[in-house]
């Protein structure tokens, strides 16, 4: 056929198989759906409908410590702007949210985002018939991989402990001696305490870089070199104890040590790197990009650490993962036991589909969550597998969510504060 024969059919071509293949959409309605899930959680969950009859998407805007400033913000910020906009049009979206606070990047802002940026995503992929993993990119591996939470008040008890997480099939594993700071805490009522001052555990520095290494040598012995392990820190030590305690590990050829140094003292990873092999995990609570991209660009730490809806969604944390990718870090999406499902979801789809995943943390639901939230993802012998439905590949029951309304909160709702002998504040 001659080209101008070819020319003169396009016109009867309908315009629409040029356009998309889907009729406009538009948002109709935000609801901000808080709950504790039937359990001490502090959940909020952003579900968007949309003009397409049965069509939305659940995004997760969790908070555990400004919980009521986000329901706020959700409320009387996000809603009213996002009504009667177009959903699929997620990275303008994002920008535009990210861009009309004009201050941006704090965590309250970020877990609006994250609302809002999942349930686009989730949308996307519902609409497209997709999990969202397809959008970007499609799987690079087959499940998940998953690091378990070990620990006791002990050495023995953190041996036994971690063995119970091998012999269910994990192979990473994180060991805390008790709960954070662990191994460095002089216990009630006991050394040299300033009068009328603090009476409770107190945090040690010295004492806690002396007994963490003695413990990791003893489960070294006991478990050998096989089991990956990890430990967290939780930001306790500040400068040259940060630089001795990773070079003490180096012996214990550990998969990660997490959050060394707390996010107001990064410049010490240089000499930490300097003197050590260590692999460090870094990132926990932050939620601007010039926090991690430094890092990341120095080459100064192995894993961003990041909580997926603590930095904006899945927007920005697909970018963290490419930005790992090209400088050769990895991801180690944070999850901890107040976090959601959704959150948990939201990770997974990135996982799964970037090459520079490292590891996920382990996260586990009560029976009344996975009764309340459809799709729960699922944790066996140490991988984390999806549903592989379209979207995040999970709802909720708004009934049934309303039916667990969230816990008053008499105190504030604070983070719990560990503090030194003399009763200054231990940074978490
Ligand atoms: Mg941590």
């Amino acid at each position: 056929m001659l080209r101008r024969d070819l020319l003169k059919l396009l016109p009867a071509l309908p315009i629409a198989a040029a356009q998309s293949s889907h009729p406009p959409l538009k948002i109709t309605n935000v609801k901000i759906i808080p709950t504790s899930g039937g359990a001490r959680y502090r959940w909020i969950f952003v579900k968007i409908e949309t003009s397409e009859p049965g069509l939305y998407g659940i995004g997760s805007a969790g908070n555990h410590y400004q919980t009521h400033a986000v329901i706020a913000a959700l409320e009387n910020h996000l809603k009213p702007w996002l009504i009667g906009k177009d959903p699929s049009r997620i990275e303008e979206l994002w920008q535009s949210t990210h861009l009309k606070t004009y201050w941006r990047n704090g965590p309250v802002n970020n877990n609006v985002l994250s609302g809002m940026d999942m349930a686009l995503w989730d949308i996307k992929g519902k609409r497209a018939g997709m999990p969202v993993y397809e959008l970007l990119g499609g799987k690079v591996r087959d499940a998940v991989p998953c690091y378990d939470h070990a620990g006791g008040r002990d050495q023995e008890a953190c041996v036994a402990s971690a063995q119970k997480s091998l012999a269910n099939g994990y192979r990473y594993v994180r060991i805390q001696l008790g709960g954070y700071g662990g191994g460095g805490f002089i216990p009630p009522g006991q050394g040299s305490r300033p009068e009328g001052g603090h009476t409770g555990p107190a945090f040690d520095e010295e004492m806690y870089v002396e007994s963490v290494p003695k413990l990791f040598e003893y489960v070294r012995s006991k478990i050998g070199f096989e089991p990956k392990l990890c430990h967290d820190v939780h930001s306790h030590l500040s400068g040259m104890n940060a630089v001795e305690f990773c070079r003490r590990m180096q012996p214990l050829q550990m998969f990660f040590i997490e959050d060394v140094l707390p996010p107001e003292q990064l410049a010490w990873y240089r000499h930490i790197r300097q003197i050590c092999t260590t692999p460090q995990a870094v990132g926990e609570v932050f939620s601007h990009p010039f926090e991690y991209m430094p890092l990341i660009t120095e080459r100064l730490i192995d894993f961003a650490r990041c909580r997926v809806s603590a930095i904006g969604g899945i927007t920005p944390a697909k970018k963290l993962a490419h930005h790992c990718e090209v400088f050769g870090a990895r991801t180690a999406f944070q999850e901890g036991g107040e976090n959601d499902p959704v959150n948990q979801l939201a990770a997974y789809h990135i996982d799964i589909s970037s090459t520079a995943f490292g590891i996920q943390e382990e996260n586990g639901f009560p029976d009344s969550v996975k009764e309340m939230m459809p799709g729960v993802a699922e944790i066996r012998k140490g991988y984390l597998y999806g549903n592989g439905k379209p979207g995040l590949g999970i709802d909720i029951d708004e009934k049934l969510a309303a039916k667990y309304p969230l816990q008053p909160i008499t105190d504030g709702g604070p983070y719990r504060l560990d503090r030194a002998l003399d009763g200054t504040v231990v940074k978490p």
